[in-house]
């Protein structure tokens, strides 16, 4: 979809990328550690600040005290972690429990890893888990339960009840819980961010993920981190010696320093997200579509169908040229394609003017 806003000169709504970076004192202690000749293999788990620094921050925001220098590991972004961790704890023939839709690495990893998917739908426009399909995902053979809240692409953001029932699903079943919460910070409204480690019973069997990327819009600089019981910290790490061993190194410092950036870093944040999710929210009902409201992350899911878009994928391969406007389809992030069919998502990660435009074009549309 990329590659279609290109050749069209289509304003794209369909990557989710900010195109304006974080904080100043982030992008400056980069260039600072570049400078100071941090520029070679840092150490296996991460260099120590940004070790502490992750620690710090699960303390301040979630109470969850971590031993930085066991259960942590910096990795290449979330991407890696998932990867790594699922590698990890997942052997050929063992089930992973996901929602779908899901965020595509994760059909891709389970693959790699010889699991088996094993999926429950969240539907529009709610998209609430469903306690029958998702009992119904479980069994015997299960290992792993993916999760990702907030949830891209759907915008949700589990309630504790959602939470609990899974967690009492995979105690149940003796799984573990491998959980994605790298929109942690862009969580909207009355909408709480319940880290699944939190939960009772939980913190033993869960491996929690998060990324400097969408905290501070630095997706290029590829810096995440996975933390959680020492020995499943350990097999991840031994997986992604073999992945890429390290990465980022100048980014580890500054992500170091962001961290540990005021709480009025983190609500600008979230508070600039929140009113480019009304804008586009509202520009696209005007436009007629009929929309999710997202409680978190920086995606919004809408029916096309008034638009001619009963079919979401081919909707999304046409717009581009008839609208200026790139988005994705659902169906990309479904195994049940039918469930995705009309739907469409667009990013709001974008400057207020672009989303204005692109409202427009649809509107015209
Ligand atoms: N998980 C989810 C749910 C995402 O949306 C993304 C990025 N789109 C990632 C993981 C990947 O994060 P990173 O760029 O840090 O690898």
């Amino acid at each position: 979809m990329t590659a279609l806003a290109l050749e069209h000169d289509a304003i794209n709504l369909g990557q989710g990328f900010p195109d304006t970076d974080g904080p100043a004192p982030i992008l400056e202690a980069a260039r600072q550690a570049i400078a100071d000749g941090r520029n070679q293999y840092p150490p296996g788990p991460g260099v120590p600040e940004l070790l502490d620094a992750i620690a710090a921050h699960q303390r301040r925001f979630y109470g969850i005290d971590l031993d930085p220098r066991a259960e942590v590991l910096v990795t290449v972004g979330a991407t890696e972690a998932i990867a790594a961790a699922v590698l990890a704890l997942v052997q050929p023939g063992d089930e992973v429990v996901t929602f779908e839709p899901y965020y595509d690495s994760y059909a891709a990893t389970i693959a790699l890893a010889g699991g088996v998917r094993r999926t429950s739908v969240l539907r529009f426009p709610d998209f609430g888990v469903d306690e029958a399909s998702l009992r119904a995902a479980f069994s015997p053979r299960t290992r792993l339960v993916l999760l990702n809240t907030p949830h891209n692409p759907t915008g949700r953001v589990f309630t504790r009840a959602e939470m609990e029932l899974i967690a009492g699903l995979a105690r149940e079943h003796d799984a573990w819980v491998l959980t994605d919460e790298v929109y942690e910070h862009l969580v909207f409204d009355d909408a709480e961010h319940i880290p699944m480690a939190t939960l009772p019973g939980m913190w033993e069997r869960t491996l929690t993920i998060s990324s400097a990327g969408k905290t501070f819009s630095t997706t290029g600089w590829k810096v995440g981190w996975i933390s959680g019981p020492a020995e499943a910290v350990t097999a991840v790490r031994a997986v992604k010696q073999f992945l890429t061993y390290v990465g980022s190194g100048p980014f580890q410092p500054a992500v170091a320093l962001g961290l540990g950036l005021g709480d009025e870093v983190y609500a600008a944040l979230t508070s600039s997200m929140a009113a480019k999710r009304d804008l586009l929210v509202g520009g696209l009902r005007d436009a007629g579509l009929q929309v999710a409201v997202p409680e978190g992350t920086y995606f919004v899911v809408a029916d096309a169908s008034p638009l001619g878009g009963a079919d979401g994928l081919e909707f999304a391969r046409t717009i581009p040229e008839r609208a200026g406007v790139a988005c994705v389809p659902v169906s990309a992030f479904h195994d049940d394609k039918a469930a995705g069919r009309p739907l469409v998502r667009f990013a709001f990660c974008k400057d207020d003017a672009i989303l204005v435009e692109a409202v427009e074009r649809l509107r015209r549309l």
